[in-house]
């Protein structure tokens, strides 16, 4: 049969310019990765045609010998990473592992508390549109405006306030270490359960370079495409037996049907990856590159929430130059440098237009760049701001913006990706 470029050229267009589009533009936005060339066959294997329900050596279908030994290797290797007695590798995202621990642990109407949104939080840790937030009771917690960071006092006259069954910790857009002690406290002392969702960091806790949410957290969650750099998917990770086996129930049949084999043997794949001694390298320089581009970007005029980072990402403040999160994304993307609009703590302006962006290291840092081209890169965001700023204009400025994509353009022919693609 055809592939895509004979049989759907539209498809292929589009496929071929978003492949273009990766290559040659510098990738700041903290929650995306590139995947290895090994990653990437996984996905796109004959895996995509099998169903498997149910777990390895307990399908409910024939002809599982093979997926059996892949899920069990992404298992084993998950386990292996996170020094974790027990794994669940199917979660189709980090959305849908969430749900799980909400299904596990809880019923609808019973009271969560999380971070919110503004602070940092995830959509799925209560946030009013998602079905946490519609579904359950969910009070949240912010941060301490001084320090930007998590108001642990706060947290702990919640839960005693509140009397949550859940306590979640972990979030989008925060750059600091977590207390994970202190809310283990906070939990026991009110009964509840305490989740620390890592989908951001957990690539730093898989290195030893951050803090591990175990022994501490009943639960965790992660995504496995952030900084673990495997395909989209989720995972959920525990050392209690009992709750195990609700987290599986809640997977499967709670929430998904088939789980996509494809996937979890591209989630085995960038497993075994991070249990190389090349990727613990990465790490570091991913969080070595993010202090650098914090410092450069501060340099600048901009202020970074909490004045820095623990981790691979950092929230820029942007209202010392009076420019918006909206305006700046726009410019810097006609530049060719993608990042996120993102909340600061107390955002003046409204969701859609927010006082600053999110910035990470991990994809650049993948290509290959180092400190030097952090350095630079800090400075190309800050020319095209300071632009941005002068032009006093929605609309940017053109002349800036293509000098600086002239030198976008340099950067990434200079660390290319997936050149034989
Ligand atoms: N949890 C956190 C902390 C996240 O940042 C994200 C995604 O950004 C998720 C969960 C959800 O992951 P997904 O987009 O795969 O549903």
């Amino acid at each position: 049969s055809q592939g895509i470029e004979a049989g759907d050229p539209d498809l292929f267009a589009a496929m071929k310019d978003e492949l273009h589009r990766q290559q040659h533009e510098i990738e700041l936005i903290a929650s995306e990765n590139i995947v290895s060339r090994a990653v990437l066959e996984a996905q796109g294997s004959v895996l995509t045609n099998k169903y498997a329900e149910g777990y390895p050596g307990r399908r409910y279908y024939g002809g599982c010998e093979h997926v059996d030994v892949v899920e069990q290797l992404a298992i084993d290797r998950a386990r292996e990473l996170f020094g974790c007695g027990f794994a669940n590798v199917q979660p189709n995202s980090g959305s849908q592992a969430n749900q799980a621990v909400l299904m596990a642990l809880s019923k609808p109407g019973d009271t969560i508390l999380g971070m919110s949104l503004d602070a940092g939080g995830h959509l799925t840790h209560g946030a009013k549109p998602n079905l946490s937030g519609r579904w359950f009771n969910a009070v949240q917690y912010g941060l301490d405006n001084e320090t930007g960071l998590i108001d642990y006092d706060q947290v702990e006259a919640l839960a005693q306030e509140t009397r949550p069954v859940i306590i979640v910790a972990g979030g989008s857009a925060y750059s600091r270490r977590i207390d994970f002690e202190r809310f283990r406290r906070i939990a026991n002392a009110v009964g509840a359960y305490l989740w620390v969702d890592m989908a951001h960091f957990a690539g730093l806790v898989a290195t030893g370079l951050h803090p591990s949410p175990f022994p501490h957290a009943h639960v965790a969650t992660s995504t496995t495409h952030k900084t673990l750099r495997g395909p989209r998917g989720g995972l959920v990770l525990t050392n209690d037996a009992d709750i195990a086996k609700k987290i599986n129930s809640a997977i499967f049949p709670g929430l998904q049907g088939g789980p996509l084999m494809h996937v979890i043997a591209g989630k085995a794949v960038a497993f075994k990856e991070a249990l190389q001694p090349a990727y613990k390298d990465y790490m570091k320089a991913v969080a070595e590159n993010a202090r650098i581009l914090a410092e450069t970007v501060r340099e600048g005029g901009l202020d970074i929430v909490s004045g820095g980072t623990d981790t691979h990402l950092m929230l820029v403040d942007l209202r010392p130059k009076m420019l918006t999160g909206k305006a700046s994304e726009a410019a810097l993307g006609r530049a060719g440098i993608t990042c996120n609009k993102n909340g600061v703590p107390s955002d003046p302006q409204k969701p859609a237009i927010t006082s600053g962006i999110r910035l990470g290291t991990p994809a650049a840092t993948t290509r290959g760049f180092g400190p030097a081209e952090f350095r630079e890169v800090g400075r190309l965001i800050v020319e095209v701001l300071d632009g941005l700023k002068a032009a006093n204009s929605e609309e940017g400025n053109a002349a800036v913006e293509a000098r600086v994509k002239e030198k976008v353009l340099a950067l990434t022919a200079r660390f290319p990706i997936y050149p034989s693609l």
